[in-house]
């Protein structure tokens, strides 16, 4: 069982936070990147672990569902089933270290391959969130691009039963997420590659660094002169490259950046 040590922490692990807050505290400009293990203090499980609802189905690849009426169907189902359990997601003390790294003007912005929202919620302005898998808070039409609250489409869902279509133009609305076979965003990715360049300091949280193209943003960094630094429980390709990794508990590393007012 995890037995973290949250008041008794080992000398090596306090030490090697002593480090972290020293890059921070001499870089100028942080760049934060998140995956999922910022997200599983707040309640939403790591996708790729074993028991995760998301590793039970096969993801519906996005040509299927631009194909199928009967596909999108069960991309919303599945998808108001997800929301259904997470809706008491709050951010993690991980989320409010970053949004304290940005309010203090460390951290220009927050790059993430989480959908959650959850940076959103610590506080962090939009503008300042690089979202590289998109945001499943709401959806938007394939056709024309228009935004489309979650709310007023499951209405709609739970008495047609049809999947959701735009009332602007007809085309069909879509998790504003990005799916397995759908292009990353380029503005995003172009925003996440800039920052990686500019930054002094590559900060990794939660991520185990394995989805391209996004796992190559810290070798990015790393080539412009940025520190690497890399808080997550399991191991990464990356950590040989690294100036520092710390293989522990996101919430109980990153607690000391917490600024509450
Ligand atoms: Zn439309």
């Amino acid at each position: 069982m995890g037995g973290m040590a949250t008041r008794d922490l080992d000398g090596n692990l306090s030490t090697q936070i002593d480090e972290l807050a020293a890059l921070v505290a001499a870089a100028e400009t942080v760049a934060g990147f998140t995956g999922a293990g910022i997200s599983t203090e707040s309640g939403v499980p790591d996708f790729r672990s074993p028991d995760s609802p998301w590793m039970r189905n096969k993801p519906i690849p996005f040509d299927d569902f631009l194909a199928s009426e009967a596909a999108r169907r069960e991309a919303w189902r599945r998808k108001f089933a997800m929301d259904d359990l997470y809706r008491g997601a709050r951010p993690s003390r991980g989320h409010l270290a970053l949004a304290s790294l940005v309010a203090r003007g460390k951290m220009p912005a927050v790059i993430t391959q989480n959908i959650d929202g959850l940076h959103h919620e610590s506080g962090i302005p939009a503008e300042r969130v690089i979202e590289l898998h998109g945001n499943g808070t709401y959806a938007s039409c394939l056709s024309c691009d228009q935004r489309h609250e979650l709310a007023a489409i499951r209405k709609r869902f739970e008495t047609e039963s049809n999947a959701p279509t735009c009332e602007a133009c007809g085309g069909p609305v879509k998790s504003a997420t990005v799916s397995f076979g759908q292009a990353m965003p380029e503005e995003a990715m172009r925003r996440a590659q800039d920052l990686a360049r500019a930054c002094d300091l590559f900060l990794v949280v939660g991520s185990s660094l394995v989805v391209y193209p996004a796992a190559a943003l810290p070798v990015l960094a790393k080539q412009g002169g940025a520190a690497l630094a890399i808080v997550n429980r399991e191991p990464t390709p990356l950590d040989r490259i690294a100036d520092l990794v710390i293989r522990a508990d996101i919430g109980v590393v990153l607690e000391s950046f917490i600024v509450r007012n």
